[in-house]
């Protein structure tokens, strides 16, 4: 036995390299990073490569090690080089990403040290950081003391835990679900209609409230739909506001659905992932006007943050009830129990064992200080502004509302053309350029294409390159177009 040991001690002892192995990887892996930021500039920002897709198949495990150079050459060729980068400055498809460098030590960090960042008692620093940061997004939103916050995984998760909050909280069991009754429009993101089914609620009736010529939520149209499902006997029960659409960036009008949302005491959700962070902009502060009366918000640093993805908020008013939700306690938790002065993120989420999250936004924050990021969410506002204004100059382009943050629609007339045909070729020639992505929506039933600058790194040139991409293609097109 003893023997076996001293072999099986050998072999495992890889696992744990020494000083002079990890600081070889450690300048490999800087390397390719700095070759990964350093080539942004010039890397398509959209490549579509099938050869290199299928490349991925030769990364599978084996039973003999691989050199990390071969490693990162694949990572580089089968992963990086194929599909859409989001770190690149010129993503402004869907609601674009991030990756803040220091997010990426923070990451580091939080591997090499793997606090136990689910319960305070085993990591009472690393909890009371992750609840310090949720304190300070309740602060920015004018949240009350009463109120907490958890980091997960995403904006979707966020919106799933507050759902199943408010489930709990109105105490609705499964006998009440076909009574029961979401409000929500066309605009709110998908993430809503799946964490509905998720939490068990898919025989809840969905009303799509109508939408004004801003493509907000109409607030007459929801009171309306709530007084009509009363007299059914209904059960009224969640409203979703965004602040913030992925498709066009309108906000809903908080303020007047929080009201109509305590008239009729309805758990009122704000789905703030895109645009909750434009609150550091100075100006914006008015456009809040009613948030902190919402029962819980979701908020998605991993967008208007800049963090690399994998880093959602939720917070809920009342800390009870994310509690009331979430919260258990197994028996062989029972010395978790002793110390239980800090609420635990296993105490108000699904998760127990989890990344310590907290290391990955605390650290940019606090290398880089507010301000940047205040300045960064700004220009943003105004780059899409100025695209807004820059493309209405043109001829023949038609644009969506004017921008309440940072996403424009435009599409092109053409004459002699089907319009949305014409612009479903735009697109795809956009993509096939490559050099900047972005995606497309159809708004009752018209094509429109996006632009939303959400990228840290998208500044004033890649807004020009894009305009001056978008005149050569439709330019060829038309050419194309005349010539059949
Ligand atoms: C992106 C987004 C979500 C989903 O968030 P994920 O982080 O992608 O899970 C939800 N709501 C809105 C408004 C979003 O923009």
């Amino acid at each position: 036995m003893i023997t076996r040991l001293k072999e099986l001690e050998e072999l495992s002892r890889f696992l744990d390299p020494d000083q002079q192995q990890r600081d070889r990887w450690n300048a490999s892996v800087t390397a390719y990073a700095n070759t990964f930021i350093n080539t942004l500039k010039n890397t398509q920002t959209y490549v579509h490569s099938e050869e290199n897709e299928r490349s991925v198949n030769h990364l599978n495990i084996t039973e003999q090690p691989t050199p990390l150079s071969d490693l990162l050459e694949q990572t580089t060729n089968s992963i990086d080089e194929v599909g859409l980068n989001p770190a690149s400055a010129g993503h402004m498809g869907y609601i674009p990403g991030g990756g803040l460098y220091p997010s990426a030590l923070g990451d580091y960090i939080a591997a090499v040290s793997n606090r136990y960042a689910g319960i305070f008692y085993t990591a009472p620093g690393a909890v009371r950081l992750e609840n310090m940061l949720t304190r300070w997004m309740c602060d920015l939103m004018g949240y009350p003391k009463s109120a907490i916050g958890n980091l997960t995984s995403g904006g979707s998760i966020a919106n799933l835990v507050a759902i199943v909050t408010a489930r709990e909280a109105l105490a609705l069991k499964a006998r009440d679900f076909e009574k029961s009754v979401i409000y929500l429009s066309e605009q709110a993101h998908h993430s809503i209609q799946k964490a509905v089914r998720i939490s068990g609620l898919s025989e809840a009736h969905l009303r799509y409230i109508p939408l004004d010529e801003g493509l907000r939520m109409s607030v007459p149209a929801l009171e309306k739909a709530i007084l009509a499902d009363k007299k059914k006997g209904l059960l009224p029960f969640f409203i979703n506001a965004s602040f913030g659409t992925t498709n066009t960036g309108a906000i809903d009008p908080i303020l007047s659905i929080a009201s109509i949302a305590k008239t009729y005491k309805l758990w009122f959700h704000v789905d703030a992932a895109y645009g909750g962070f434009f609150k550091l902009v100075a100006h914006m502060s008015s456009k809040f006007k009613g948030i902190a009366m919402a029962d819980s918000i979701t908020l998605d640093p991993h967008k208007t943050l800049f963090l690399p993805f994998g880093t959602g908020t939720i917070l809920v008013k009342d800390r009870k009830k994310l509690l009331n939700a979430y919260h258990y306690m197994a028996d062989y938790m029972q010395d978790a129990r002793v110390a239980n002065t800090e609420i635990s993120p296993a105490d108000i989420s699904p998760e127990l064992t989890k990344h310590f999250r907290g290391m990955r936004l605390w650290l940019p924050l606090k290398l880089f200080g507010l301000k940047p990021f205040r300045a960064a969410l700004e220009e943003k506002l105004l780059l899409a502004q100025y695209f807004y204004r820059e493309i209405r100059k043109l001829d023949a382009f038609v644009t969506g509302p004017e921008p309440e943050l940072s996403v424009v629609m435009f599409r092109y007339m053409p004459i002699n053309a089907d319009a949305n045909l014409f612009n479903k070729k735009l697109i795809q020639a956009i993509q096939k350029d490559g050099r900047i992505f972005l995606s497309s929506t159809t708004v009752n039933d018209v094509f429109w294409i996006r632009v939303a600058v959400v990228i840290f790194r998208t500044h004033l040139q890649q807004i020009d390159l894009l305009l001056e991409i978008i005149k050569e293609n439709v330019a060829k097109l038309s050419k194309q177009s005349t010539e059949n």
